[in-house]
Parts: structure tokens; C-alpha cells; sequence
């Protein structure tokens, strides 16, 4: 019997706010334990939460980001349980009624996982376990998170893999989170189940809760496809259950019995009104939404013509994507621009923190300069990348660089000329061109970068040559 495999996301990502979810303390990572905290994210007597606006708004910008529709009215809800990460002996989150809602993302595959919420909710503190003691750092409770949930649509761990990825990738384009899985400021918990292929009714799942890496994500699930096909195939039953992911053997093991929503007594936050999004207010979130990454992907391939791998490099990170848009709009050759930020400007950055900065000394209308004149042929490729290595060292001008004599370039009559001059010279490479080898053309092209000294452009000197030859 064949069994499919069924999983369900819920990921926490931090949102990257300067000050907690319902006061001004800090979020930033790290840092002296216990220094960032107040009395309000202490839950001690007396405090009272303020919510942060900017949380909302990044909240409703991944809701955007995400396809969802956003409530317009929403509600803060107490969930109560006690664990000594969480002073209060409560979160505040929302339950019934959450910010974001009926969402989803669409895979490379072109399926389709559908986003069943979005909500709001202040992170807890963080246990350190030593050896025969267990500290509290309370410097998290109180960050802002939201919480988003998928429907169970996923049927494997690659759809899952590539899930968090775009996730990632859109969440930090648009600027809600950094994602860092490592630092936990994005943490999945995997819902799976498994059924036989011939049943549509969804097995019983188990949780493996706060999963901080794709790759054992990755491992987690194929664990528990395995453990929870041979209970069945032994004619055992699953247990719905909460997990935890062991790294030593990458096997999972029982954590708590599921609990339920009714084991956390919810009820509205006394101390917080309704959020109400004002339409205006919405409207203004809307247009601070940038392009999207996936469409921006499209219409460089439509618009500029340039190679799927090329525009996935470009759209990878926003200020490269936006550095070139602007490139874009002052050449008409977006393609040529598109290759020396791909080729030559990137290979100035080697971590991925310095790509996504994209810190460069030439401005977009330096490069379209250098574009111009490389696409007209008044440079030619190779003078263009060592003028763009100083540029890019010096922040000058491609003027301070080509002398009027490189850029006065070549005019077409005399490309024409020299063509010529390399068919009356070369009577043994013309008498094989015309014999059928093709070859023997590059032997002209080569004539003719000679005696240009490299400012002719070899493409159109291959072109002239070939159109002389083949009228004659
Ligand atoms: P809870 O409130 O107990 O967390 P939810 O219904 O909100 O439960 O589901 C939590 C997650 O589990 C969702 O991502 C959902 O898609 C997933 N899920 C629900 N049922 C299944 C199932 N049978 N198999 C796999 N995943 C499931
Ligand atoms: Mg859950
Ligand atoms: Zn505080």
C-alpha cells in the first residue's frame, strides 16, 4: 500500500520593529540578558500594553505580500498557560478573529498553498539550560511576531522546502522580517500526516514544534512519513501529538500531549481596544507595498527579454532589483545593463548580507552612460568591464576614463572600410568562407580588431564582413 504524505506550516517570524509589540523596549538580537525588559512586557501589576503601529503595518504588508484580505476589524486575545518563559502567564494573540486571512503563495510548479491566516502575538522569553540550572532571558518576551498559517496542502518536503524559501525571500524583500532561521527570528512548526493513496479523508497529525533549519525540517518530515506509515502498515493507530525534532539521529520525540484551544481559555485583551484599519489608512499601507518579486520576474523576461536565471538574480534582492529598474528606465538596452550588474558588480560582494546591501559606488545613470556607449558600439566589451572596475573603485564618471579619441569610437563608414580592407588582405580566408568554412571569418574579425586597435565591435564587424561577403 502506498501512503501520501500531508503537512501544514505555521511559522513565526519576528518583525523587524525597533521597539516590542506593546512597549518601547528593544528587540534587537542578543545583548545583556534581562536588559530589555520594563514592567509592561514583565506583566507586572498595574502596566498596561500600548500596541505598536509600525508591527501592525508590517503585519498587514506581509498579509498584502501574501494575497490576504485584511479584517478591518480585529481583536487581541489572552491565551493563558503557564511556563516560566512567559511572566505574565499569558500571550497576548489573536484567536477568533485574526488581522490577515484567505491568503496563499504559488510554488514554481504553479501550485497553489493557501494561507488560511495571519495573526499577531508578542513572543515569549527564553530559557537557557546549563548543566544543573535553567536561566531566563526575558529580552524577547513582548517582541512583535506574527504567526502564519497554512492550510494542510503541502505533499512533500521539497513543496515544503521551497514554501520557506519563498517565504524567506519575500518576507525580507518587502522588508517585514530578516527571516535569520538560525537566530530564531523565523521558527516553523510542521503539522503531518500520512493516509493511503486511495483515501481522501486526512490522517492524524502530529506536530513537530519550532523547527529552526529547512534542512531538518526536511529530515523531520521524512522521519515521521516513515514512523507513521509502519505504525499504520502494522495496523497501529497515530497518536495526535505534539513533537520535538532530534538533531543528534534526526528522529522526533514526544513532547507534550496535543493541547486544545479550550486548554488555553481564551478571552478578549481587557486592556486593549479593537484594531480597526481604516480604509485610508489601508490604502496608504497598499501603495508601500513594492513590486512584487514574482511579477517583477515576469516582466523582465517579457519587457527586456533577459533569461529567466538572469532576471532570478536580479529580483533576489530588492536594492539590486531596484538598482537596475532605474538603470532600466534611462537605457533601452536594460539586457546589456542587466549583465555587468549580474557579472561584474556582483562579484565585488561575497556574503549574502553584502548583496542585499548593494552598496556601490556608481550611480544607475553612471552605468547607463557605459551602457550607451557599449551598446552603440563606441566601446567594446572588454575596454567597458575595465572601465567599469574603476568606476566602480572611484565612483567617477565613464568620462574621466575614455578620452575623446576612445569615445569618438568608430563610425560605421569607417567599420565598413576596415572590412573591407580585411577581405582584399585575407584572399585565402575569404576563398574558405565562400568553401563553406565558417570558421574562417573570425580570421577577418580578428583583422579588423587589429588594425581598430579594439575599439570595432567584434559582433558588428562580424556582421558587416559577412553581409560584404555575401553580396559580392
Ligand atoms: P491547531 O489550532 O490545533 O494548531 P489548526 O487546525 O489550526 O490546528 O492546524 C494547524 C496546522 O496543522 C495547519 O497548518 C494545518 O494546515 C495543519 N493540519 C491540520 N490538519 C492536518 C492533517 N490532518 N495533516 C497535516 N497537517 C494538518
Ligand atoms: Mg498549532
Ligand atoms: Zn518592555
Amino acid at each position: 500500500m502506498k501512503y501520501l504524505m500531508t503537512a501544514g506550516l505555521e511559522t513565526h517570524v519576528e518583525l523587524s520593529t525597533k521597539s516590542k509589540m506593546f512597549c518601547s523596549c528593544k528587540t534587537e538580537f542578543a545583548g545583556e540578558p534581562n536588559s530589555r525588559c520594563c514592567p509592561v512586557c514583565l506583566g507586572l501589576p498595574g502596566s498596561l500594553p500600548v500596541i505598536n503601529k509600525q508591527a501592525v503595518e508590517l503585519a498587514i504588508l506581509a498579509g498584502l505580500a501574501l494575497n490576504c484580505k485584511i479584517n478591518t476589524l480585529s481583536y487581541m486575545d489572552r491565551k493563558n498557560y503557564s511556563y516560566p518563559d512567559l511572566p505574565k502567564a499569558y500571550q497576548i494573540s489573536q484567536y477568533d478573529v485574526p488581522l490577515c486571512y484567505d491568503g496563499f503563495i504559488k510554488l514554481s510548479s504553479g501550485k497553489v498553498i493557501r494561507i488560511s491566516r495571519i495573526h499577531i502575538e508578542e513572543d515569549a522569553g527564553k530559557l537557557v539550560h546549563n548543566k544543573n540550572e535553567t536561566l531566563i532571558d526575558y529580552n524577547r518576551c513582548g517582541v512583535p511576531l506574527i504567526e502564519i498559517v497554512t492550510e494542510p496542502d503541502f505533499s512533500s518536503s521539497d513543496e515544503v522546502r521551497e514554501y520557506v524559501q519563498m517565504l524567506q525571500h519575500l518576507l525580507r524583500y518587502i522588508g517585514v522580517s530578516d527571516c535569520r532561521m538560525q537566530e530564531g527570528s523565523m521558527r516553523c512548526d510542521v503539522n503531518v500526516s500520512v493516509r493511503p493513496a486511495d483515501s481522501d479523508k486526512l490522517g492524524t497529525r502530529t506536530e513537530i514544534k519550532n523547527m529552526n533549519s529547512v534542512a531538518n525540517m526536511v529530515k523531520a518530515l521524512e522521519y515521521e512519513y516513515k514512523r507513521q506509515t509502519e505504525l499504520l502498515e502494522k495496523g497501529e493507530s497515530i497518536t495526535q501529538e505534539t513533537l520535538r525534532f532530534v538533531e543528534s539521529d534526526g528522529s522526533t520525540s514526544p513532547m507534550r500531549s496535543k493541547e486544545d484551544a479550550r486548554d488555553y481559555r481564551f478571552f478578549r485583551e481587557p486592556d486593549l481596544l479593537p484594531l480597526h484599519i481604516g480604509e485610508a489608512e489601508l490604502k496608504r499601507i497598499k501603495e508601500n507595498l513594492p513590486e512584487m518579486p514574482s511579477i517583477k520576474l515576469e516582466r523582465y523576461v517579457k519587457e527586456f527579454g533577459l533569461s529567466k536565471t538572469d532576471a532570478q538574480h536580479l529580483i533576489k534582492y530588492r536594492r539590486v532589483s531596484e538598482f537596475f529598474d532605474e538603470v532600466a528606465k534611462l537605457t533601452s538596452d536594460a539586457k546589456t545593463a542587466s549583465k555587468l550588474i549580474i557579472g561584474q558588480m556582483f562579484s565585488l560582494f561575497s556574503t549574502e548580507a553584502q548583496k542585499e546591501e548593494f552598496s556601490v559606488k556608481v550611480t544607475p545613470f553612471q552605468l547607463s552612460e557605459l551602457v550607451a556607449l557599449l551598446s552603440s558600439g563606441k566601446v567594446n566589451s572588454s575596454l567597458a568591464k575595465t572601465t567599469l572596475d574603476k568606476m566602480l573603485l572611484s565612483g567617477k564618471d565613464v568620462t574621466d576614463f575614455l578620452s575623446a579619441e576612445d569615445l569618438k569610437g568608430f563610425t560605421k563608414a569607417e567599420l565598413e572600410n576596415l572590412c573591407a580592407k580585411a577581405i582584399e588582405q585575407s584572399p585565402s580566408a575569404v576563398a574558405d568562407f565562400k568553401g563553406g568554412k565558417e570558421k574562417a571569418l573570425m580570421a577577418l574579425v580578428g583583422f579588423v580588431m587589429r588594425e581598430s586597435r579594439g575599439k570595432a565591435n567584434a559582433e558588428t564587424a562580424k556582421e558587416c564582413l559577412e553581409k560584404l561577403l555575401t553580396d559580392n
